[in-house]
Order: C-alpha cells, then structure tokens, then sequence
C-alpha cells in the first residue's frame, strides 16, 4: 500500500485552484481563437477579440472576478493510503490558494443568511474511487452565471433523441446572454436525476472539441453545436455565429423507464486544471 501525506494534497489543491483561475486552459484558448477567425459579424468580432486579450493579460490576476464555486474532482487510487483527512486537506488548500491568490471568496455559510464564509470552503468535492495507487486532482472553478442556467429534465423514454435534443437547446435559449457567451454545453444523459447532473458537470472537463468515443453521441454533439451556433444568441449575447465553443456529451445506463438529461453550461472561462499525485 503505497502511502500518501494528506499535506500534499493541501499544497496541490491551493497551487491549481490559482493556476485553474489565472490561466486557460489550452483547448479553450484555442477553440476561441478559432471562433474569431471564422466569426463575420464586426460587434462579435469585437467581442471575442475583447475575451482573447483577457485571457492573454490575466495572470496573476484572475481571467474574471467571479473566481467561483471550487469544484475538486478526486480519483483516489485503490492502493495508495492518504495520512489525515482527504476533505480537510482539499478545503485547507482551497483556502490557502483562494487567500494567498486574492481570489475572489464566493461562499455563504447559508443559502438564505447569506454571510460570506471568507475563505471559500467548503469545496465541492466528488470522489471516485478507481484501480492503482495514484490520487488524479482536478480542480474546476465555476462561475455562477453560468451555473445558474443549468437544468435538468426526467424525460420519458419516447422522448428519444429529438427530445434531448429539443431540452438542450430549450435550455440554452432560455440562457441567452446570461452565462457569458461563447459557452462551453454540458450534458449528462441517464442515469438518475442526481447521476445525470454530475455527468453533465463532468462533460465540462473534457477538452473542447473532443468527441464522445460512440458515434451516435458525437454525431449529436455536432448538430447541438451547429443548432446552438445557429441561434445568433453571439459572443456576450450580442449576436454572431459563436455562441458555443463546444458541446461535450456523457452518458450511462439508466432506468427501463427513465430518460433523464442535464445541461451543464459553462462561460467562454472554461477552467480546469488536473495534476497526478
Ligand atoms: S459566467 Fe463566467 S465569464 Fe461570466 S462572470 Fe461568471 S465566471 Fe465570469
């Protein structure tokens, strides 16, 4: 059993939590690139090359002040032992990190008193346990504005493909500006109602412009992003051809009479950074 010091895990946590803040992530950067290449329209065009002279500035300082939620993925190997508590050791890091990064501290104690815990904890932590002896982080810090516009949908199974398909682009729609376009389309098909929305959440760590490995949902990944592009909703909500950078599907089995289906939305600050321990 190989061992590992819970401190380790501070020290990583606090260190991506201002990395995943300050600097984007490659795939994003690209993808946004790409847009203003292949984007016509002058307010757009104007727009993206706003968001791309940020992304270049920023760091130290934050991509956008909404350093958000931190939302910490673990897969703790099977045979690897952490010292001390695995929970304690990511909120000391993301306290550390959100402190000395001044980043913005965006928790409340309470959802209805509404007083700044101060230090950003607790994280939104998923653990998952899997084979091997290693600890994989991945730290994703997520805005409210587009977290906001997420939905979800039990749909019956007749619904099909035209149903997921109609919700998802139902769902960015009723977003229009609000989750600071070009976006970044999360969704989680079966499962139940809780797996679905963290299947969305998780489709937001795969690279933009990556594929679903089966050829029924990369093909739907496509056409989503062609109908959302289709739109005209636009770089912040002002018209043009981008209005997605990228549409990211994951499934898994579900109930014989069930279809649910998530929408995880995330802004052109698509951030996530992962390290191996
Ligand atoms: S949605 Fe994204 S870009 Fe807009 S304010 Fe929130 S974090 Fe910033």
């Amino acid at each position: 059993m190989r061992e590992l010091d819970s401190r380790l895990i501070a020290e990583a946590v606090a260190d991506m939590c201002v990395r995943a803040n300050t600097v984007l992530p490659d795939d994003v950067r690209a993808a946004l690139d790409l847009a203003r290449r292949d984007e016509d329209g002058e307010a757009a065009r104007g727009i993206l090359d706003t968001i791309i002279e940020n992304y270049r500035a920023a760091g130290p300082v934050p991509i956008c002040q909404d350093t958000g939620l931190a939302c910490v993925f673990v897969e703790v190997g099977q045979d690897v032992h952490i010292s001390g508590s695995l929970t304690d050791a990511v909120n000391a890091g993301v306290a550390k990190g959100y402190t000395d990064g001044y980043l913005r501290k965006s928790v409340v104690r309470d959802p209805l008193d509404r007083v700044n815990i101060d230090d950003n904890t607790p994280a939104l932590l998923y653990t998952e346990l899997v084979p091997g002896d290693r600890v994989k982080i991945t730290v994703a810090p997520k805005g409210a504005g587009s977290e906001n516009m997420s939905r979800i949908a039990m749909l019956k199974p007749s619904d099909g493909i035209g149903g997921v398909r109609d919700f998802v682009l139902e769902t960015v729609r009723l977003a229009g500006p609000n989750p600071c376009p070009p976006i970044v389309v999360g969704v989680g098909i079966g499962g139940n109602f809780d797996k679905a929305a963290l299947l969305a959440k998780k489709a937001l760590l795969r690279p933009v412009g990556s594929h679903n490995p089966a050829e029924m949902y990369s093909e739907l990944e496509s056409e989503l992003l062609t109908l959302i592009n289709a739109t005209g909703i636009g770089p912040q909500g002002l018209g043009g051809r981008t209005t997605a950078l990228g549409v990211n599907i994951e499934t898994m089995p579900t109930h014989i009479a069930s279809l649910p289906c998530a929408v995880n939305i995330n802004c052109h600050v698509s951030r996530h950074v992962t390290e191996v321990l």
